[in-house]
């Protein structure tokens, strides 16, 4: 059975995570920084010292392209994840889906097979959003818009800074869009970030979808008071329906939406002071889910606690929607080649949902894509003691070979 070369991707694992190293194990490389201008100059040697044609497109996302063995082919499957990383991150997250695409591309070359396709492995500008999350990705899928590139959460000016010193433009960006008809599917490999997959004792994860956030400020409104006058039963203490209301929001999820989550993450209560009975308090919420539909309900049912909440204190209530990424349901034929390939390797797998934002959300948009986790040891992630273990890399590439393989056999048997 065809695997991977094992010594070579771990190699490469360890290469890359000098870049941006922290005494800790960690990495710091966040986008468009020169430690990311770095770390993609050494992707760009590696790529070219693999004898493959490299590719950069206008929003920096860099590529390394293995062509298909029949010159009549124009669809090309792709595979990868990103380079960059939060502030005092982990090694693997991001790194582990593109260096293994390219040891899948290296390995199928070697192997001589026939490539019915174009084969690509990508690094995704910026996914983690230092400056513009998913960067690049949305400007693959034609969903980078000027809007987008006009409120950059790190700022306009650094955005502008940062994508000079990539060598990029507005226009440049817009031209990295891609033909979807062109694609014949995207895979990505990456770490857990959870702890599912190692408490169940489970090799492989499926991602079945990317679960949609929907988040929106909560503002209760009271009255102020003299906190050592005023009767108890007299106050309209607005702090109180805000907590009032994030107990039973807690409640309600555990009981009806599990697996979805709420959090509610900043809080701010005025005008602030021991004595003064608060009268207004803003509220951050956000909640998550893997369908539109679920994410409704929850929407539909959080606003109306929250209004009764309001309501039994002797308060009003306003709610203003903030952000809202929908959810990404993954493509039915990449779950089965993935299990397929796990399951050729003998690899334990199961179904699983991505509570975290990735580059596949975007790219599932416009093609067929799913997700391939692996374990990380106590689900840590995005801190410097992220780890995944050896054994746990190898087969998440050799699953990422495996389903690149199913997925080819069923374009030639097209
Ligand atoms: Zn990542």
């Amino acid at each position: 059975m065809l695997k991977i070369n094992e010594a070579r991707l771990l190699q490469d694992l360890h290469d890359l995570a000098q870049i941006g190293a922290t005494p800790d194990g960690g990495v710091t490389r966040k986008a468009f920084s020169e430690r990311d201008v770095e770390a993609r100059e050494w992707l760009k040697q590696r790529i070219l010292a693999d004898q493959f044609k490299y590719h950069e497109d206008g929003a920096g996302n860099q590529s390394a392209i293995l062509p298909s063995t029949d010159p009549q082919a124009t669809q090309t499957l792709i595979s990868g994840s990103h380079i960059d990383s939060v502030t005092n991150g982990g090694r693997f997250d991001g790194v582990l889906g593109i260096l293994s695409a390219l040891e899948v591309l290296r390995t199928l070359r070697e192997a001589g097979l026939s490539r019915p396709v174009h084969l690509e492995a990508i690094s995704f500008t910026d996914e983690e959003g230092h400056l513009l999350g998913e960067f690049g990705s949305l400007a693959f899928a034609g969903m980078l818009t000027p809007e987008k590139l006009a409120n950059p959460r790190g700022g306009l000016k650094k955005l502008q800074e940062g994508m000079q010193r990539l060598g990029l433009s507005a226009d440049s960006v817009a031209s990295a869009k891609r033909d979807p008809a062109s694609i014949a599917g995207y895979i990505e490999l990456h770490v857990e970030q959870g702890a599912r997959l190692e408490e169940s004792n489970t090799d492989i994860g499926v991602v079945t979808a990317i679960v949609g956030i929907r988040s929106a400020w909560l503002t209760f409104h009271g009255r102020t008071a003299h906190a050592g006058t005023k009767p108890m039963h007299q106050r309209a203490d607005a702090l109180w329906g805000a907590t009032d209301f994030m107990q039973q929001a807690r409640q309600l999820i555990i009981d009806q939406f599990t697996p979805g989550v709420m959090n509610c993450g900043f809080i701010d209560a005025q005008p602030g002071s021991f004595n003064i009975v608060p009268a207004q308090v803003k509220l951050a919420l956000e909640f998550r889910h893997r369908s539109e539909e679920l994410l409704d309900e929850m929407q539909q049912q959080l606003f109306t606690l929250a209004q009764t909440a309001a309501d039994q204190r002797n308060l009003t209530i306003t709610i203003e929607p903030a952000i809202n990424i929908p959810a990404a349901p993954m493509c039915e034929t990449v779950i089965t080649a993935i299990e397929n390939a796990a399951e050729s390797l003998d690899l334990k797998h199961k179904q699983l949902l991505s509570f975290a934002g990735h580059d596949a959300q975007t790219i599932t948009q416009i093609c067929p894509a799913a997700m391939i986790f692996v374990p990380s040891v106590d689900g840590i992630s995005h801190n410097p003691k992220e780890y995944t273990k050896d054994q746990d890399v190898i087969n998440g590439a050799n699953t990422l070979l495996h389903t690149v393989l199913e997925l080819i056999k069923r374009t030639s048997d097209e």
